[in-house]
Parts: structure tokens; sequence; C-alpha cells
């Protein structure tokens, strides 16, 4: 076929929702594409990715645990990934020069902002985990110019790391679980794997404002640990990831093709296979 060629690599890859909501994106836009998932194997990276290119790959997506080496890996990096040191969108220009891009962070002030309605200007918020995902997003979440942010981590040296290298850009600070027992925050965003095997890292009670207002990075069929943690805690509003996903595909799209599609009936139509599959 005429078909460009996409891909996202990952490992584990299995359970990637993007070729499902790129083919809905180019269904909407009339792009003719096949976007695949692809195992790639832990040592195998940055072979696979030049080997991708090399037979004709127009764009390539990024997942755990391959985002950091993207960025290695990528000669030309936007301002934003360079900032994360982390790359989720790959592409080649005419010149063949490997251009890595992040989408991840814009994706999350987007669903926060624009889907949920919610504000981050002049709001405290309190960031939990300190990985990959957290060095993403802080650049367009200051951006929005909240009151403050706090960075919470059970390895408290990482949090502290991010707060000195994101504080040029407003109020950062950083601490262990336990450094929050007596301030109020406005907006909780989880950035913790641990969520991955139901867990939830031992936040004091009481830490919600009244009108707070709390995202989980996490998503799935049911509500992660965090967002029952939140809605005990009396959060106003509560949020999984999954409008992240697509609105970071989203922006991915519009970096290859320059249009911007409709993110909300792909959300919907992504709830809708999650119920199913539960
Ligand atoms: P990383 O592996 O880079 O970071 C993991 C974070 O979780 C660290 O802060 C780590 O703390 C903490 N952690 C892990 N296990 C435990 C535990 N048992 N107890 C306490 N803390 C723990 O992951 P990412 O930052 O890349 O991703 C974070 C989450 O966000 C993942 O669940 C991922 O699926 C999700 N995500 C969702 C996206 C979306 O589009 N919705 C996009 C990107 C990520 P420590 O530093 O101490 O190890």
């Amino acid at each position: 076929t005429n078909n460009k060629r996409f891909a996202v690599f990952g490992n584990p890859i299995k359970h990637s929702r993007s070729p499902m909501i790129h083919a809905a994106f180019a269904a909407q836009c009339d792009v003719k594409l096949e976007y695949r998932a692809l195992r790639v194997e832990l040592n195998d990276f940055e072979r696979a990715v030049t080997a991708f290119f090399d037979a004709g790959g127009q764009g390539l997506n990024v997942t755990v645990p391959f985002k950091e080496q993207a960025a290695a890996c990528a000669a030309e990096l936007t301002p934003r990934a360079a900032r994360a040191t982390a790359v989720n969108t790959l592409w080649r220009d005419d010149e063949g020069v490997l251009h890595g891009d992040t989408t991840d962070g814009v994706g999350l002030v987007r669903d926060m902002v624009a889907n949920l309605g919610w504000r981050v200007q002049e709001q405290r918020v309190l960031i939990v985990g300190a990985g990959g995902a957290v060095r993403g997003v802080l650049e367009p979440l200051m951006r929005e110019l909240p009151a403050s942010v706090h960075i919470v981590n059970r390895t408290v040296e990482r949090a502290e790391t991010l707060a000195r290298e994101f504080g040029v850009l407003g109020k950062i600070s950083a601490g262990g679980y336990d450094s929050v027992s007596d301030e109020q925050f406005d907006l909780v965003i989880n950035a913790n794997s641990a969520g991955l095997s139901g867990e939830m890292p031992a936040l004091p009670p009481g830490i919600l404002s009244e009108r707070c207002c709390c995202y989980d990075l996490l998503y799935g069929a049911e509500p992660t640990a965090f967002m029952r943690w939140a809605a005990q805690n009396a959060a106003w509003a509560v949020s999984d990831g999954l409008g992240m996903l697509v609105e970071q595909a989203a922006e991915a799209f519009y970096v290859w093709h320059r249009q911007r599609p409709e993110t909300q009936p792909v959300i919907q139509q992504l709830r809708g296979v999650l119920a199913a599959a539960a």
C-alpha cells in the first residue's frame, strides 16, 4: 500500500491504545496511514529506530521504558523535549536528521484545562512522583502560572533535583510524602507508578482544599487507587489519565501531519473500549 507508516515502540506494548487512537484521528482528518504497536527488545532500541526510518517509516511514538533513550538518539530536540530530556515523538526531516519532541506535558495540561475546565493558574499544586512523566509535565504546567508547586516522592532527592532544575520557571518545592501535613492544595496530580499495582502513597488526610481537583496519570476501566483516595477525601473533581493519553497522541499527530484532530469523540470511544474489555 501507499499508506504512510507509523508505529509506537515500547516494552511491554501489548496493551497500547495508540494504534486505535491514531487510526481514529486519521479517519477524521482523511489521512491514509497505518500505525502499529511494536515490542522492542531492551538492548535494541536505537537499531530498531534506524531500521524503521530507513525502511520508510514516517513517525514513531516511544513509550516505557525508551523515552530517555529516544531523547539521546535524536539529533535535534524541540526546546520542551530538551528540557524534559525525554522524547515520545520522533520523525526524520528531508535531510535525514532525526528529530524528537515530547507531547505528554501539553497533553496533560490540555486535558485538565481545555477538556475538564480545571484551573491551574494561581492554584497550589501538589505533584506525587518524580519520574519521567513529571519531567515532561513541569514546563507546560509552569506556563499556566500556578501559585506554587510542591513535588513529593519516595526518593526525596529525585523530587529535589526536579525542583532545582525547573524552579527557574517559578516556585517549586520538594520533599517526602510527610512534608505536606499542614498544607492544603487545590490541584493534586498523581504520577506515581505504584498505582499500576493498585497502591497509593501514604499521603496525610486533610491536604485537599475545598475545591480541590485530583488528576491521576493512570487510567483503566475501574477508578484507580488514587482516584478512590481522592473521593474518600472529598475531592471536588477527580479524573484519570485517559484524556491525557488521547491529547498527547493528538499533539503527536499534529507534529507529524499538521492537522489537529477532534479529541473528545476519541476519548469517548476509548472509554467504551476500556469498559467493554473490563
Ligand atoms: P517512572 O518509572 O519514571 O517514575 C515512577 C514514579 O513512581 C517515581 O516517582 C517512583 O518513585 C514512584 N514509585 C514507583 N513505585 C513506587 C512504590 N512502590 N512506592 C512509592 N513510589 C513508587 O514512571 P513515569 O514517570 O514514566 O510514569 C508514572 C506514571 O504515569 C505511570 O503509571 C505511567 O503509566 C503514567 N503515565 C501516563 C501517561 C498518560 O498519557 N496518561 C503518560 C505518561 C505516564 P521513586 O523515584 O522513589 O522510585
